[in-house]
């Protein structure tokens, strides 16, 4: 049986097992990360819809994994959001000048682009082995090291096993962690959407009562068409009713939620629909293996933050790996593992929390409610400080920051 060893044993090669990869790597720690799922199939455009927010904080992690650069052009700056109930006058209003030192709140990137530049990445760093597809038989953990034994016979080690392997995780299960999880009833619509005007770098959150419908601002199409992706909730029943329609009728839905501020709009790509829960794992940690990202924590998409979260895990996780090999010490030791979870733990618990609790307010007909609401947001438009914590909020960088996010370097 071939036995391959490397510092880290990443399992799970998607978004967030990607760049905790390449981040290690550009590190010059020695990796291993393995997906079930090859390269292709991840890029093909039925695998995810999705379009992500990605904070500025993540960018930051994105140029430790040295993945930003190439990135940049495909991604929109975001540099004023606001956010309506309904269609109601109230807005809250950030604008990059005025609430972000002139930096954007983040930018617009398709996930399969997103996870075109990841691979490609990868491809330059030596120390970085990716294997894809591949077919996990067991998983085991001894004294020194953690690993997994493929369907083909190659036993994987290493000191530390990272479970990167999504919301059923397979690392989670063998690990036998248990989780806190409920389903929001709702689901989300995603697709790109072209349109007359421009969005002139605006994100929009209008809360609806079945949930909120976002409209993110993308780069321009080749053949130069204004471009924007939506985020729309709906009740879980509704969901597959409003993916039957005709494109048509489709966009005769989209035109009434657009309104008129933009122009005739269309969509340019397949609508596709996710359920939406919220799951959070008992524990992140086991013997010589740490639990990140989806594998960990799953949370509602109202205010672009999921993989944002885990962006938070990677920075931290590979702040605590690094310093240690730099020591010589052991980095699947219980004192590391702990640390991850103490750091994590807090900032995913208030996120999950936050999330929840507007998903719960503002999806929502309730009179009182909605007067409750509307008074909220024009008092935080109105007291600077207040605007000022949830600015940093979108931008990540909020609580305790890890190195990369703070100094911009592990
Ligand atoms: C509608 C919607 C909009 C969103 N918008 C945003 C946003 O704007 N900003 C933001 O920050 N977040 C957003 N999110 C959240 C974000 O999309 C997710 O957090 C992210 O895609 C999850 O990435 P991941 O790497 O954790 O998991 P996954 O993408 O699920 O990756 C897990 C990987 O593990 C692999 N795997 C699973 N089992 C095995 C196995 N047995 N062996 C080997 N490999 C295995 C899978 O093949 C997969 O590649 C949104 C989510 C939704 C639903």
């Amino acid at each position: 049986m071939k036995t391959m060893q490397a510092d880290v044993l990443i399992i799970g090669g998607g978004l967030a097992g990607l760049t905790q990869a390449a981040v290690l790597g550009e590190a010059g720690a020695e990796v291993i990360v393995v997906d079930r799922e090859p390269p292709v199939s991840q890029l093909n455009e039925n695998y995810d819809g999705r379009t992500t927010a990605i904070s500025f904080a993540s960018h930051r992690v994105l140029q430790a994994a040295g993945a930003w650069d190439a990135m940049r052009k495909d991604s929109e700056p975001i540099l004023d959001i606001r956010v309506a109930d309904g269609n109601a006058p109230l807005f809250l209003h950030f604008a990059t000048d005025e609430d972000a030192n002139g930096e954007p709140f983040g930018w617009i990137i398709e996930n399969r682009l997103l996870r075109h530049f990841l691979f490609e990445n990868l491809k330059r760093l030596d120390t970085v082995r990716h294997l894809a597809p591949v077919e996990i038989k067991e998983f085991f953990s001894e004294a020194g090291s953690a690993g997994v034994v493929l369907k083909d016979g190659r036993r994987l080690e290493a000191p530390l096993l990272i479970g990167a392997d999504g919301r059923v995780s397979p690392t989670r299960k063998w690990l036998g962690i248990g989780i806190h999880e409920w389903s929001y009833k709702q689901n989300a619509i995603v697709c790109n959407v072209a349109h007359r005007h421009d969005h002139e770098n605006v994100a929009v959150e209008h809360f609806m009562s079945a949930g909120p419908f976002a409209v993110l601002p993308m780069t321009r199409s080749e053949t130069g068409e204004y471009r924007s992706s939506i985020v729309w909730t709906v009740e879980e029943k509704q969901s597959a009713h409003f993916l039957k329609l005709s494109p048509e009728k489709f966009d005769a839905e989209l035109q009434k939620l657009f309104g008129e501020h933009l122009g005739d709009v269309h969509h340019v790509s397949k609508p596709m629909s996710y359920p939406l829960r919220l799951m959070h794992a008992k524990k992140y940690t086991g013997p010589r293996t740490a639990l990140m990202a989806e594998a960990a924590h799953v949370i509602h998409p109202i205010a672009g933050q999921g993989l944002n979260l885990s962006m938070r895990d990677i920075a931290v996780l590979s702040e605590i790996i690094v310093d240690r090999l730099k020591l010589g010490l052991d980095i699947g030791a219980p004192a590391a593992l702990q640390t991850y979870d103490r750091w994590r733990r807090t900032d995913t618990l208030l996120m999950a929390g936050f999330t929840d609790v507007l998903n719960r307010l503002f999806s929502n007909n309730l009179v009182s409610v909605a007067v409750m609401r509307d008074l909220g947001i024009g008092i935080v438009d109105k007291i600077p400080p207040l605007k000022g914590f949830f600015a940093r909020q979108a931008m990540g960088l909020g609580g305790k920051a890890p190195r990369i996010v703070r100094e911009g370097r592990l």
